[in-house]
């Protein structure tokens, strides 16, 4: 009997499909799924049962899922964004922050020296970096990483910096 499932995919978005779970088979069995929800009967019961909204993200087509802590809940829902892409709409809104840079397709924040003492980002090791709106090199012993920037989010999300090599 067909069930309604949660499916995730390899390099891809999760999706709701509705299929018998022999046909759903894991990267481990030969599939190329790397995960799989329990099993709905009804696609209804299945968004309240994993709490899921009712509607695609509207920037990369994934499911919305809401179990995060608050307020995530209801910051998903009111952006109809995924969490991953409301991550990347945080770091666009921060992009007028001379601190907030994209090197490479990776997002780093050049937290302050003097912040988080003791506790710094990759163990306080420098880095000299050059925005492109500037001609000052910025030295840090704090800088944070904020990952890889999702392939939707390239044209919102363009390199504003580079590392800069003195050496
Ligand atoms: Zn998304």
């Amino acid at each position: 009997m067909k069930k309604w499932f949660i499916v995730g995919h390899q390099g891809d978005n999760d999706s709701i499909i509705n299929a018998e779970i022999s046909d759903i088979k894991m990267i481990h069995e030969g599939g190329n799924i790397t995960s799989r929800s329990v099993g709905y009967n009804t696609r209804e019961e299945l968004i309240a049962g994993e709490k899921v909204l009712d509607c695609n993200c509207k920037k990369c087509g994934s499911i919305i899922k809401t179990h995060w802590l608050d307020p995530y809940p209801k910051l998903l829902t009111e952006s109809q964004l995924c969490f991953s892409c409301y991550h990347w709409y945080g770091i666009t809104l921060k992009l007028k922050d001379k601190r907030q840079v994209i090197i490479d397709g990776t997002a780093y924040y050049i937290s302050p020296d003097d912040n988080n003492a003791g506790f710094k980002g990759f163990g306080g090791r420098e880095f000299k970096i050059k925005r492109f709106d500037s001609d000052e090199v910025i030295t840090t012993h704090n800088l944070w990483c904020q990952g890889d920037i999702s392939k939707f989010w390239l044209d919102d999300l363009k390199d504003n910096a580079e590392f800069w090599m003195n050496n």
